[in-house]
C-alpha cells in the first residue's frame, strides 16, 4: 500500500488572495526541511500538502514539525477508490495503530469525509460500512464514537486517503512569508529563543554575533554557531555575521564612566546591528531583552539602548519571566548550548556598579567620548560571515 504524510496547515488559509503566496513557500520550506531526505514529493492540492516518496520514519517526523505554517501532520496511507482497496487500506491503518496502541483491546472509530461527491457512499454509509469491515476482520474491538483509543480518518478525494496519527506542527506562519529581521544573538539563553519566537510568524532571520577575542573564546564562537544551526531547522537557512567587539569594549572601558558601559556596548551593539540589518534588506532588530531582567534592562535602560537607532526593535520576551523563557528554550532544544559555561563578551567587561536608571542624555554625551565612526567601520571590516 502506498505510504505518504499529509500536511494541514492553519492561519495561512485566512491570508485571501495572497494564499498561493503563503502555501508555495509553505511546500518549498518543507522541501528545505527535508533536503537530506532524498527527493521526496512535495505538492499542494484543495488546501493540503501531499508529501509522497518518502520513507515515514521519527526523523523525518521530528524535522516537519520544525517547519513553521504546519498545524498538523499526518502519516497517511493512499489507495484507489473502490470499495475494495479502501478496505485493505483500512487493515494496514488498523494493523499499526494497533501495533502502536497502549491498549490491549482499544476501541475506535472511523471517521469519513466524501470531498468527492461522485463516490457512491455518503459519508455516513462509508464509515458504518468500513467500521463493520473492522469489527469482523479484527476480534475483540468494539465502537467508541465518543472517545475512541484508535481514530481512522478516511478520506474520499482524487484518491482515497487513511490516517489514524495527528502530530502536531509547530503552528505559525511560513518562514519567507512575513519581511526579514536581524537578531542580536548572544550565547544565552533568551535571545535564541527571540528568534525562534519571530520566525514562527514567517519572518526570515539574520543573525549578529558580538564577539570579544582573546577575552572570548573560538568556543564560544562555535558555541553560537551551533545555536545558530539549531535555530536553521525551524527558520531555513541563517547568515550569521560575527563581529569582532574587544577594540569597542576597550575604548568604551577606559574613556567612559564605568557605570554606563553596559548601556553603551548595547548600543553599539544595536547600531551595527542596524548597519548590517541594512544591508541584508532586515526592516526590524530583535533581541532577547526582557523588562528587569538585568541592570541594563530596566525602562530607563531599554529606552537608552532604543535610542541608538531608527529601525523597529522587537523584543518578543518583554513580558516573559525567566522560567517562561527557559521553558521555551528546552522545548525547542537550544537550552542544552545556552547553558554551556563559554564566556560572553558581556560578562567580560562588566562594570562593577551599573547605572540602572540611565538617562538618554547622559549616555550620548558619553558615546562622543570614543571615535565610534572609526570603530563600528574598523568592525565591521573585520567581520565574519557564515551562511548556515
Ligand atoms: P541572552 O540570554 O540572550 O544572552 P541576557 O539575558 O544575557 O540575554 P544581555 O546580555 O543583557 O541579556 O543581552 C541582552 C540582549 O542583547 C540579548 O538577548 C541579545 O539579543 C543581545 N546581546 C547580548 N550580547 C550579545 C552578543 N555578544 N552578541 C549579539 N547580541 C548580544
Ligand atoms: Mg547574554
Amino acid at each position: 500500500m502506498d505510504r505518504l504524510i499529509l500536511i494541514r496547515y492553519g492561519e495561512i488559509y485566512l491570508k485571501g488572495l495572497n494564499r498561493p503566496f503563503f502555501e508555495n513557500r509553505l511546500v518549498n520550506n518543507i522541501k528545505g526541511a527535508l533536503k537530506h531526505y532524498g527527493r521526496p514529493r512535495v505538492y499542494k492540492e484543495q488546501g493540503r500538502i501531499y508529501i509522497e516518496n518518502i520513507a515515514i520514519e521519527g526523523s523525518i517526523l521530528d524535522s516537519l514539525s520544525m517547519v513553521f505554517g504546519i498545524v498538523g501532520i499526518n502519516p497517511a496511507w493512499k489507495s484507489e477508490k473502490s470499495m475494495d482497496s479502501v478496505k485493505a487500506m483500512v487493515k494496514d491503518v488498523m494493523v499499526d495503530a494497533m501495533e502502536k496502541s497502549t491498549k490491549e483491546n482499544p476501541t475506535f472509530k472511523i471517521e469519513s469525509r466524501r470531498a468527492d461527491k461522485t463516490f457512491p457512499l455518503n459519508s455516513m454509509e462509508l464509515s458504518r460500512e468500513i467500521g463493520a469491515f473492522v469489527l469482523q476482520n479484527f476480534k475483540g474491538l468494539k465502537v467508541d464514537v465518543h472517545n475512541p483509543d484508535i481514530r481512522i480518518n478516511l478520506e474520499i478525494r482524487e484518491c482515497a486517503y487513511a490516517y489514524h496519527e495527528n502530530i502536531p506542527g509547530a503552528g505559525g506562519m511560513p518562514v519567507g512569508t512575513n519581511g526579514k529581521a536581524t537578531l542580536l544573538l548572544s550565547g544565552g539563553i533568551d535571545s535564541p529563543v527571540a528568534g525562534w519566537m519571530i520566525a514562527k510568524r514567517g519572518v526570515t532571520l539574520t543573525a549578529v554575533h558580538y564577539h570579544s577575542f582573546p577575552y572570548t573564546s573560538d568556543k564560544s564562537k562555535e558555541k553560537v554557531l551551533d545555536l545558530c544551526r539549531l535555530l536553521t531547522k525551524y527558520c531555513g537557512s541563517i547568515r550569521l555575521y560575527v563581529v569582532p567587539f574587544t577594540e569597542l569594549q576597550q575604548e568604551l572601558y577606559e574613556k567612559c564612566p564605568d557605570g554606563l558601559l553596559t548601556i553603551l556596548m548595547r548600543r553599539f551593539m544595536m547600531k551595527i546591528a542596524e548597519m548590517i540589518a541594512i544591508r541584508e534588506g532586515s526592516q526590524a532588530l530583535v533581541t532577547g531583552e526582557s523588562i528587569g531582567q538585568v541592570a541594563s534592562q530596566t525602562l530607563e535602560g531599554l529606552a537608552s539602548t532604543n535610542d541608538a537607532v531608527d529601525m523597529t526593535v522587537f523584543r518578543p520576551l518583554i513580558g516573559l519571566d525567566k522560567v517562561e523563557i527557559m521553558e521555551i528554550a528546552e522545548k525547542i532544544n537550544t537550552y542544552e548550548t545556552s547553558i554551556l559555561p563559554y564566556e560572553d563578551c558581556c560578562t567580560v567587561f562588566v562594570p562593577r556598579h551599573p547605572t540602572t536608571k540611565p538617562k538618554v542624555k547622559a549616555v550620548r554625551d558619553a558615546e562622543v567620548l570614543v571615535d565610534g565612526t572609526v570603530l563600528i567601520d574598523r568592525a565591521l571590516k573585520n567581520v565574519e560571515v557564515f551562511d548556515l
